[in-house]
Order: structure tokens, then sequence, then C-alpha cells
């Protein structure tokens, strides 16, 4: 439909009352005719405004979810091009093929490896979220089988992948209460997928490797028949392709509204041929570029720790450095004589230093100042992380009771705040720790062993 800011102002009560967080009607209507809010954030609306904005209000990528209760899995539900205008909403997923012609014994190790993925990342845990099952056994029995086993082992989401409608149907009387993606509605079987889809009331991946006019005429034909939530595969391979068709999809969803392929998208990098690493960098490309789901058929940990570090990066905010809230942190079990550090509250830094007081097996405490979230050089530069800042800080916490030496260890980078600080906390002694983390675990054993505090 595309109404104007001014269009969908009209609709507004035009009271002004700040409830949606903007401060005017008109700001608000702005927004969600950019599609950077929902309507629902205005409880104002009357019934008859509600219908005729719920189309524009809706994202340009259909939101789609897979999976069940906290494994649940969010795909699509993006409103822009580029990071930098707006935070990505859903992370790219990442699934591990299993076919079910392999051995039970092999099945049984990939699905470990999927349960096993977990890494843990400045705080968040990072996980291969699901298991793609590929039938090629031309056995339904078979193919069901592997699908229950999946289940009964396992708590990541499932896409059950055959084009064959009788496998699916098998699969699904074990599996459907998992909430799996059917993969995939094809020109000639659409219509049989599309009734599973239904009776199920599951999402429904479309296939077409004709070109995106093909592609999106498919998805056309699948969601009068009254299936939404779909999840499109265009048959890109090769990473050009991939690049190509993954870009197209998102502009023609996000600046012409084109609904046909306003849905997530799902990539299979390893069936392009080349060796794992040229999977993981296909798989790159999808993070970076707008795959909403990855088929990998190697998740080995030298090419998810990548990947994983990658899709962190491009799913955060970056007008929001990740933090952490400024506190007095227990490291191990300290009493009133163990070290004191600090350090500022970004997270890669938190974490980092937090990593290495504990590789040192000395129990301390870590002083986390709020710099805002940036790093300990990078807040010195701009004023944030300074002598009258932490001093505030160590009143603020109490530290004075908490520790029964007066002795802070600062970061080496900053150590031309020693003096300052002293002036600052009168009493209290500055020690200069090491520059690098990786340097922390000695410092904190040559301290403790030559009962420097
Ligand atoms: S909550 Fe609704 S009525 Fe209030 S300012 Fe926002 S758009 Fe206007």
């Amino acid at each position: 439909m595309g109404l104007t800011g001014i269009q969908i102002f009209k609709y507004l009560p035009k009271t002004n009352c700040g409830d949606c967080k903007f401060p005017t009607c008109l700001a608000f209507a702005m927004r969600l005719a950019a599609a950077q809010v929902r309507l629902d954030a205005c409880p104002h609306v009357s019934e008859e405004a509600k219908k005729v904005l719920t189309e524009v209000s809706a994202p340009p990528i259909r939101l789609v979810k897979l999976g069940m209760g906290d494994r649940t899995i969010e795909l699509g539900d993006e409103t822009v091009l580029f990071r930098h205008e707006k935070k990505f909403n859903h992370p790219s997923a990442l699934a591990l093929l299993i076919a079910d012609n392999l051995t039970d014994q092999e099945i049984e190790q990939k699905i470990q490896q999927v349960n096993n993925s977990v890494m843990e990342r400045v705080g968040q845990k990072l996980r291969v979220e699901l298991i793609c099952l590929q039938e090629r056994s031309a056995d339904p029995a078979r193919f069901a089988q592997v699908a229950k086993k999946i289940v009964a082992s396992s708590e990541a989401g499932l896409i059950l992948s055959s084009f064959k409608p009788e496998m699916i149907k098998a699969a699904l009387a074990e599996t459907a209460a998992r909430n799996p993606l059917i993969y995939a509605a094809t020109e000639e079987n659409y219509s049989q997928m599309t009734a599973l889809a239904k009776e199920y009331k599951l999402p429904l991946a479309v296939f077409s490797d004709k070109g995106l006019e093909a592609l999106s005429s498919l998805a056309e034909k699948v969601a009068a028949e009254g299936v939404e939530d779909l999840v499109l595969d265009s048959g890109a391979r090769s990473s050009g392709r991939m690049l190509s068709d993954l870009t197209q999809i998102r502009r023609a969803a996000i600046k012409k509204k084109f609904k046909p392929l306003g849905y997530p998208t799902i990539i299979f990098p390893g069936e392009g041929g080349g060796d794992a690493l040229m999977e993981a960098a296909r798989a790159g490309i999808g993070i970076m570029k707008y795959a909403s789901l990855i088929v990998l058929n190697s998740i080995e940990k030298e090419v998810l720790l990548p990947l994983y570090t990658l899709r962190q990066n491009i799913f955060t905010d970056p007008q929001q450095p990740m933090q952490v809230a400024e506190n007095l942190y227990k490291v191990g079990e300290p009493n009133q004589d163990s070290p004191l550090l600090i350090t500022t509250n970004f997270s890669l830094t938190y974490f980092i230093v937090l990593g290495e007081i504990e590789n040192s097996k000395v129990p301390s405490w870590l002083l986390v100042a709020d710099s805002e979230g940036l790093s300990v050089l990078t807040a010195w530069a701009a004023d944030k992380f300074n002598a009258p800042k932490i001093a505030k800080l160590v009143k603020k916490q109490n530290v004075e009771e908490i520790v029964k030496h007066r002795k802070l260890i600062i970061p080496g980078y900053v150590s031309i705040l020693s003096g300052e600080i002293e002036e600052e906390l009168p009493g209290w002694k500055v020690l200069v720790g090491p520059r690098e983390a990786a340097n922390i675990p000695k410092y904190l054993r040559d301290m403790t062993s030559s009962a420097a505090l």
C-alpha cells in the first residue's frame, strides 16, 4: 500500500499524548511510514483506523517462527537494508544438515554435535539452533524414524527437507509438535505441501531456481492457498548468485514493499562445492547479506567460531556498544584481602578481563565503571574513565567496607591516571596493572606470592 506519514497521521488520534514514546502523533506517523515502529505502540488507535493501517504497519519482511518454547527461533521481521539505519532484529539461524541415509551411529554423533555446539562469548550463549533432516533414503518410514530420533535427542529446531510430500507427511506424524519448517514447496508439489502446512499449521519453504520472478510467483500461489509463513529459497548455490539473489530479495521487500518476496530466506552454502572453508565463506556472505536460515554440512569448531563471531557483530546495534552493568563483581570467592582491579563496562573488555582473572585462580574483586560501553583507552580519551569518576565509583560501591587494603589495580594503558586517583582517594595506593589482559594471570600470581597486598 505504502501510505505516507501525512496520510497515516490523518488516522491517528492527534492528541500528542506521548504514550507511544514519540512526542507527537506526527512523529509516530513518520516512523510508522518508514516501518520503524509497530502500530500497536499507539494504544489509542480506533478499530476503524487499525483496519486501514494494519497493512502499512506490517513489517516488509514477515516474522516467521520455528521451534518451541524458549528454543523458538524467530526469522525475518526486518525493516532496513543496513545496520547503521537500525539494528537488525533477528540473527541468521544456523542449522546442521543430517541425511537420513547415514548410519544410526553417524546420525547420533551429528545430533550430539549440535547439542554440544554452545559457546559463550561476551556473556551470550551462541549455538547451532536447528537440525535440517534431509531425505535421501526414499523411504518414508526411515525418514520418520530419524525425525523422531532427532526430536527425542535434541531440543534444536527442525527442518524437514524433501520435495516428496509423502516423506514430509510421514515425518510430521512424529514431529509436528516441534513446529518444524517444511522444506519445500516447488512448482510441481506446492498444492500437496501447502495442504500439509495448513493441516499442521506449520511454516513452509518455497523453492524455485528459475529466477526471482518464478520464486515470487510461486510464493504468491502458496500464500493465496492460505499459508502465509513462508521462507524463500532461490536455489542459489554459488557465492555470486547467493549474494545477488539475497540482496535483490531484501531490496524488493524493503524498498519496493514487494510482498511476494517479503519473507525470510534460506541458503545451503555447502551445496555450491568446495571444502569446509569455502562453505564457511559462503555462510559468512549469508550472515552479512540477509540470509535468515543457513544450513551447514559441517559445524567443526574452526568453522563455527568465526561464524558465531561474525553473526554477533552483524546483529548488534552499532549505535549501542554491548555493555555490562556498573558494579563490583566477585571473581571466585574473594575476601577483604583479595586484589581489587578496575576496568570499563564494554562487554568485550569486561569478559576478557574476567576470563584472565579466572585463569589466574586468584580470587579477586573486579570493579566495573560505566564508560557508556567504551573500552579502556577509548573511554579515557573521551573523558568517561577518569580519576574523579573512579573515585566516585569506589565510594558508591562501598569498596572501603568490602576490602581491608587500600590498593586499586588500574589497566596499564591508563597508568597516567595513577597520581590523580591517589589525589582523589586519600589513603589509597594505585598499582599499575598490565597493559594486555593476557598478562593479568602472571601479574596476580606474582602479586599474591610476593604478598604485595
Ligand atoms: S500514543 Fe498514539 S495518540 Fe499518543 S502520541 Fe502516540 S500516536 Fe499520538
